[in-house]
């Protein structure tokens, strides 16, 4: 790994793993203007259509005309607002949990709280599916760390009965982000109390989107959950919620917090509109909606991983599918494991059945070809 900037990117292009990017020419949605072309996205995480949604775009006017954009500097020192503390409140009511803290985004939290909770000498068991801001959070926390199979509780049982002194977590997502799959959190969370340690659980494609009033996956056993406002709520930042005391310790140990700049309030607006939206009955409808849509896909969530397992191929169908006007983006390596390349076909309850019906029939015409 002693090469050259030069030469990493030359490998990268040669291997077929260079990242670009399209550029989005309209708001974020269903029926979206990408590098000038019209298409139907089956690529977002805006599950509920709320990134543009009235009720967010009024709320947000409101916030910027009473406080303008930048929050300034850290809430620890003058950052800290009225819209904050009551984004907080509402997100601690929403979940039913005691208290409830905000980040900068979902990676930001992942990397702050995991080190906030455990340190040198403890220890922290991990899925290894675990999304990227997970795996770094336990990284960064010098915490001994115990991967388990994926899903695979009995392994996770296996680690844990193994002698210990220091202190232990266990973290997990609910819903995987690029498998669409779910622990199995009940038994996951009786384990992890059974042997001294504490469970937190990232929620972050299941809030919003599932639940009732869309309270996500994690249960009131589950001690700490950590959550974000960038996907089923349509705008920016995250939070973690749960018992009071470890809410409390962020202030003082999680370093994404303290030493980063708070959310512009009208981030803040944005999310409390989202929430109150999601607790709706309108919020129910649109659940109700995305399930339909599910169940037209054939898939078990939201989420529907169509795997190619070769890179190249993978990029082949999302080039084929544009020029059908589909949208769906090609998953490669590290973002999944290598020869799983998959399109990672993600579902929005502002689709509609033609849109699911049509899609199906370019991706079985790109997949033949
Ligand atoms: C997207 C994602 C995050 C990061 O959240 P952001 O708010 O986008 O930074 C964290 N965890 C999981 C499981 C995710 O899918």
């Amino acid at each position: 790994m002693s090469s050259t900037i030069e030469e990493q990117l030359a490998a990268l292009e040669a291997s077929g793993r260079l990242r670009g990017r399209r550029q989005l020419e309209s708001p974020q949605g269903v029926h979206v203007t990408l590098d000038g072309r019209a298409v139907v996205n089956f690529s977002s995480n805006d599950y509920l259509g709320l990134a543009n949604h009235p009720a967010l775009r009024a709320a947000a006017h409101e916030a910027i005309d009473r406080w303008g954009v930048g929050a300034g500097s850290s809430r620890l020192v003058v950052g800290n607002t009225a819209v904050h503390d009551e984004l907080e409140a509402e997100v601690a009511s929403w979940l039913r949990r005691p208290a409830a803290r905000l980040f900068g985004s979902g990676f930001a939290a992942n990397t702050g709280v995991i080190p906030a909770l455990v340190g040198a000498g403890d220890e922290v068991f991990s899925d290894e599916l675990n999304h990227a801001s997970i795996i770094d959070g336990c990284r960064l926390s010098r915490a001994r760390v115990r991967v388990f199979g994926h899903r695979d509780v009995a392994h996770l049982e296996e680690l844990l009965r193994e002698p210990h002194t220091g202190r232990r977590l266990v973290v997990t997502e609910s819903l995987f982000s690029m498998d669409g799959d779910r622990g199995d959190l009940e038994a996951i969370t009786r384990l992890a109390h059974a042997h001294d340690a504490l469970v937190l659980v990232d929620d972050a494609h299941a809030v919003g989107a599932f639940g009732a009033e869309g309270v996500g996956f994690a249960g009131a056993d589950v001690d700490l959950v950590v959550g974000t406002f960038g996907k089923a709520l349509g705008g920016y930042g995250a939070f973690i919620a749960g018992r009071r005391d470890a809410i409390d310790l962020m202030w003082n140990r999680a370093r994404s917090l303290v030493f980063s700049t708070g959310l512009p309030p009208v981030v803040c607006a944005a999310a409390i509109a989202a929430i109150r939206l999601c607790r709706s009955s309108e919020g129910d409808a649109m659940r109700a909606r995305l399930l339909q849509r599910v169940s037209e896909m054939g898939s078990d969530s939201q989420i529907a991983p169509v795997i190619a397992g070769d890179d190249r191929v993978v990029m082949r169908w999302t080039a084929r599918l544009l020029e059908a006007g589909y949208f769906a983006q090609g998953i490669r390596p590290p973002t999944v494991p290598a020869g799983t390349a998959r399109l990672r076909v993600s579902l929005s309850a502002a689709h509609s059945a033609d849109d699911i019906a049509g899609f199906k029939r370019a991706l079985t015409e790109a997949r033949t070809e």
